[in-house]
């Protein structure tokens, strides 16, 4: 069988009128009648999608935009990568769904997988693969942590998120997307993250001495603290929903620390930050701690072909046979693609080439600090936020990076946005966009940040 590709290769932006044309206009219309009020994307990014290639999407009127989006972070290797389809083609004539029976493909997914542990925790490590979506991998680590240790309370972290599952949510920071839904998973404890830009507890980065995990050491050591020993911590090395805040070190090192003592098993979510995202396969290893247990899943298979797992210590496994069962977990498209991924990554030192376009990112934003509306640019690898607060209150500015959301997109370039009220304009594009197509879209969002400075709205 062989695979089909969108042929067209785009190389730049390329926009007819203003974005959406009318062919994505109709679309979006009968979508807005059709589909649910929970939809999401289109509302800030009005767009119909005809076909993608790398880096590129090209939409029903033929607009042609830089996605730095890539499926919120999903399309590793970009649109429609030709030796990702190749496999997927391949496997896709031999078998497809395998519920948890082993394949082949699966075999070579799991080496691959173990194969990007740092060394030292390959051998104390397994596998579980769990229904398709981060949340989903999100409730199995949960459920593991507390089957293990007996234990039912959970220490989540405030601007976090962990997924729209019932006990996703339950972990999330997003006030708004739970209140309307009472009587979610019980015990769960929130505490400060490492926001420097926004201290919660007000201090600054020369003088503070970490406090924020100050308050979490000091919680789990107080035999008054009112909260038992929880079955497990979650973390987000760099919170990505929330904002794409990398956890200071020491605050990373300090929870590690304070867990280990206390026998809590660490669990860290990539699923944002992992396979590569950061510039290192997770993003754990820049902080030289081992969790106990790892969630990955979004950009795992490359290509969008979903599949997750929870990767945790040998000692944790005490859930019995069927403790997280779900029928979508034998995604063999999935499994071939990623170990494909793998290779992919290795042989084109995808991960140097996202630490090299990390610091170009760096180079070409950071200088936008010096415009009054911009707090700070910040990230990791080739995820970066640009926080937006008014210069005078310190509020955060959701509406400016609504604006910046849609200058830049009638520019051809298509980013997220995140953070308190919407306030951080996110970038997520594609770890092998070229440093010819990461030039183009810093210069649009420089373009359209300064222009939007000038404009006397601002
Ligand atoms: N954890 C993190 C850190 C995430 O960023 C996300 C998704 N943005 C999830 C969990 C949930 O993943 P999914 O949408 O696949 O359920």
């Amino acid at each position: 069988m062989t695979a089909q590709p969108a042929v067209r290769e785009f190389t730049a932006p390329s926009i007819a009128g203003p974005v959406p044309g009318p062919r994505s206009a109709e679309m979006l219309e009968r979508q807005q009648q059709r589909e649910s009020n929970a939809r999401t994307y289109p509302r800030h990014l009005p767009l119909a999608i005809e076909e993608a290639r790398g880096s590129f999407v090209r939409d029903m009127d033929g607009n042609v935009f830089i996605d730095f989006l890539a499926g919120a972070g999903v399309l590793s290797l970009g649109h429609n990568h030709p030796e990702l389809i190749g496999i997927a083609a391949e496997q896709l004539g031999k078998f497809t769904h395998g519920l948890d029976f082993p394949t082949p493909a699966k075999e070579s997914f799991i080496d691959a997988q173990l194969s990007m542990l740092p060394a030292s925790m390959r051998d104390k490590m397994k596998i579980h693969f769990c229904g398709p979506t981060g949340a989903n991998a999100v409730d199995a680590a949960i459920k593991l942590c507390k089957t293990a240790t007996g234990r039912g309370d959970i220490v989540s972290f405030q601007g976090g998120f962990h997924g729209s599952s019932a006990a996703g949510m339950a972990l999330t920071g997003l006030v708004s997307q739970k209140a309307p839904v009472p009587n979610g998973m019980p015990g769960v404890h929130f505490f400060p993250y490492s926001y420097c830009s926004r201290c919660p507890v007000n201090l600054t980065p020369d003088s503070c001495t970490t406090n924020c995990v100050g308050f979490l050491e000091n919680t789990l050591r107080d035999d008054l603290s009112g909260m038992a020993l929880p079955a497990a911590v979650i973390l987000e090395m760099v919170q990505g929903e929330g904002g794409v805040i990398p956890a200071a070190l020491d605050f990373v090192r300090r929870v590690r620390a304070v867990t280990l003592d206390l026998g809590i098993p660490l669990i860290v979510d990539e699923v944002q930050t992992g396979c590569g995202r950061t510039g290192t396969w997770f993003a754990f290893e820049q902080y030289g701690i081992e969790p106990d247990v790892v969630v990955a899943s979004k950009a795992l298979s490359g290509i969008g072909t979903p599949v997750a797992i929870i990767l945790y210590h040998k000692d944790l496994d005490r859930w019995a046979p069927g403790a997280h069962t779900g029928t979508f977990r034998g995604n063999q498209l999935a499994f071939a693609a990623g170990a494909e991924a793998v290779r992919i990554v290795r042989r084109d030192g995808i991960l140097q080439h996202v630490q090299d376009r990390g610091a170009q990112i760096e180079s070409l934003l950071k200088p936008l600090e010096a415009l009054p509306w911009v707090r700070q640019v910040r990230g990791r690898g080739m995820m970066w936020g640009l926080e937006l607060a008014d210069p005078d209150t310190g509020r955060p500015a959701g509406d400016l990076a609504l604006q910046v959301q849609e200058e830049v997109l009638q520019k051809g370039l298509i980013l997220e946005t995140g953070g308190r009220g919407g306030c951080v304009v996110r970038l997520l594009p594609p770890l092998n966009t070229s440093a010819d197509v990461v030039a183009m879209a810093c210069r649009i969002l420089v373009d359209s940040i300064s222009g939007l400075m000038e404009s006397p709205g601002v």
